[in-house]
């Protein structure tokens, strides 16, 4: 727009009356001017000149409103700036600077899915390993020492079903869990005179257990007694064991997603970890409920 001759000057913006304004200022009310410029404010300012041209705000037609193609471009914008760069989803929010795959919802579904279909397929290969085997414990405390073994074939067989005497005191939550008292446990060996019966069960097996790191523990506390000065890894059976955990598997399986900080501050992210839905807290027990288990996961659908 063309500046007429001859107009106003101002200073600063404090000294313009209330019925001059900007083109900015017109447009934050939804209007535009259609008449001359009224007026100017001119000031120094680092580096040069700042100039403001005033109109009457009285000369003013509504702001058009933005054609279905610019609302179209608009709302593309937005979706772009919703999307997820990880897996696609569009969110109902635009995306923060920080966002990262645990953010997403999307993400962790599709993660789930392939996490799910890869325990579906683990379970299968499980269960048809005729060397494949299910060890169970029930113990003193639950960082105790073991005091009932089971162990399982694939097929449902039981390979060893033992009482064992602990040598050490029985916790009572342990004890209202599984119900085994030092009467009981009269008479049965020692984990040590068990070894080599257990040992010779599980010799060339793959074992698997539900929550290996528990039973993990529990034996690394029975080698330190045996052995206190041993550097050694507790049994060999456990630690080629791997990842044979029913407890990660039905807990992939599962698939309730979490993220967070631990009490250290650490992040950590993963499935909750889900207790065994069947078995009756004895050990062999506790083995067929976690083959039961097995067996269920391997016929799941993984689609
Ligand atoms: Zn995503």
């Amino acid at each position: 727009m063309e500046e007429p001759s001859d107009i106003v000057v101002y200073s600063w913006f404090d000294e313009v009356p209330a019925h001059l304004k900007t083109r900015n200022q017109l447009k934050e009310l939804g209007l535009r001017p259609t008449g001359q410029i009224k007026a100017k404010v001119v000031w120094k300012r680092r580096g040069g000149t700042g100039i403001a041209y005033l109109y009457d705000s009285s000369e003013v037609a509504a702001k058009k409103t933005a054609t279905a193609a610019q609302l179209a471009a608009l709302e593309k914008a937005r979706m772009a700036r919703s999307t997820c760069p990880y897996c696609g989803k569009v969110h109902s929010f635009v995306l923060p600077s920080s966002w990262t795959p645990w953010d997403c919802s999307g993400c962790i579904h599709k993660r789930y899915l392939a996490d799910r279909k890869q325990a579906i397929e683990t379970a299968k290969q499980a269960l048809s390993d005729p060397l494949g085997c299910i060890l169970d414990t029930e113990t003193t405390d639950l960082d105790g020492y073991v005091l009932q073994v089971g162990v399982v074939d694939m097929t449902g067989r039981v390979l060893l079903d033992s009482l064992v005497d602990p040598l050490a005191e029985i916790s009572p939550e342990a004890q209202r869990v599984h119900g085994i008292g030092t009467e009981m446990l009269r008479g049965a060996p020692s984990f040590v005179e068990l070894l080599p019966r257990l040992r010779a069960v599980l010799a060339g097996r793959k074992v698997w257990a539900y929550n290996l790191d528990f039973e993990r523990k529990i034996f690394r506390n029975e080698r330190q007694r045996i052995d206190p000065e041993s550097k050694r890894r507790p049994f060999r059976w456990l630690h080629a064991a791997e990842d044979r955990c029913a407890m990660e598997l039905y807990s992939c399986f599962v698939g309730q997603f979490e993220a967070g900080y631990d009490e250290d501050g650490d992040p950590y992210e993963g499935y909750r970890y889900q207790a065994l839905p069947y078995g009756d807290h004895s050990a062999v027990g506790d083995c067929l409920g976690s083959l039961r288990l097995l067996q269920e996961l391997a016929v799941a659908s993984d689609e």
